[in-house]
């Protein structure tokens, strides 16, 4: 058996149609979405990601806003400009890229962030209001995940779910969102004695662990969807997941790619958390 491919370009690209026609709409309103995007210092992978970010606020017919500022900016002076973003509204979202300089604490700055433009969906009060099932914004890589699932078609109810990782932006948060979609959740990490033992009984299988080869065919249920999150490079430097795609893909129902699955849907979700955030105005 081979695996249908959960195609996340395809998706993302509809839900970016979606988006861009709910953004005409407010725009239409004199409520055009904004988002606000920080970068701090010289992470040559966070150029790329916030690039990347600005680029899919403009694709939308956002309104963008990217703020550049030094390594040796102060964490006060950080905490200032995010006061400042909080009480405009022109900006409907915050992001501030990570890493920060270790001299910023990243917890005091994701908590500066007023909760109603918290569109990462990092803060605490974020992670409460997933966690006890409020309207709130969903951290964007398992809501990605949550969509990709969705796409399948297949009903969650009932099914049992491993996630493999427990990390705050990804294993935990994608674990309360399987949970809330009525699966049995098991959420296993590194001090898991034998994963296959989970993942064998698994209908879903969602691994967020950043390294390769962590599911491999005889760790996986015939018939489940697995969901790769991981992102590591092989031996010639290409990008792959956590998961054995070659052998994976002839066991699974379906499998998202590495590249090609989550990673594009990542963005896609910031888009629609700000979308929501700019509606709930
Ligand atoms: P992280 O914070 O490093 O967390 C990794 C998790 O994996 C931890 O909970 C760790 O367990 C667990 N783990 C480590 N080794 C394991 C093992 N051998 N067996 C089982 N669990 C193990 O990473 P993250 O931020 O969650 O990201 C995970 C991966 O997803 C990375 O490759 C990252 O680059 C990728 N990612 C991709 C996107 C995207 O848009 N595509 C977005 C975010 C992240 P402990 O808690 O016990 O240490």
């Amino acid at each position: 058996m081979s695996a249908q491919l959960i195609d996340g370009i395809a998706l993302s690209q509809k839900l970016r149609a979606e988006i861009a026609a709910r953004a005409a709409v407010l725009t239409a309103q004199g409520k055009q979405p904004g988002l606000a995007v920080i970068l701090v210092g010289d992470d040559p992978a966070s150029h790329v990601y916030v690039r990347n970010k600005v680029k899919g606020c403009e694709d939308a017919g956002f309104y963008s806003l990217k703020e550049q500022y030094p390594a040796d900016l102060s964490e006060v002076a950080l905490l200032e400009r995010i006061a400042a973003l909080n009480a405009d509204p022109k900006i409907h979202g915050i992001l501030v890229q990570m890493p920060l300089p270790k001299h910023i604490n990243p917890h005091k700055v994701i908590e500066a962030i007023s909760t109603t433009k918290d569109v990462d969906g990092y803060s605490v009060l974020s992670a409460g209001e997933l966690m006890t099932g409020l309207e709130g914004f969903r951290p964007c890589t398992p809501y990605g995940c949550m969509k990709l699932i969705e796409s399948t078609g297949v009903d969650l109810k009932g099914k049992h779910a491993v996630v493999i990782g427990r990390s705050n932006t990804v294993g935990k948060p994608m674990g309360l969102l399987l949970l809330q979609a009525n699966a049995t959740v098991t959420i296993c990490h590194s001090g898991t004695p034998d994963l296959g033992v989970f993942t064998r009984q698994a209908d879903v299988v969602v691994a967020a662990v950043g390294r390769r080869n962590v599911l491999t065919a005889d760790m996986v249920k015939p018939g489940a969807i697995v969901i790769d999150v991981g992102m590591n490079r092989n031996d010639e430097g290409k990008l792959c997941g956590d998961v054995d795609f070659a052998g994976v893909k002839e066991v699974a129902s379906h499998i998202t790619p590495v590249p090609g699955g989550v990673g594009p849907m990542t963005i896609t979700m910031l888009l629609m958390n700000t979308v929501e955030a700019a509606e709930r105005t």
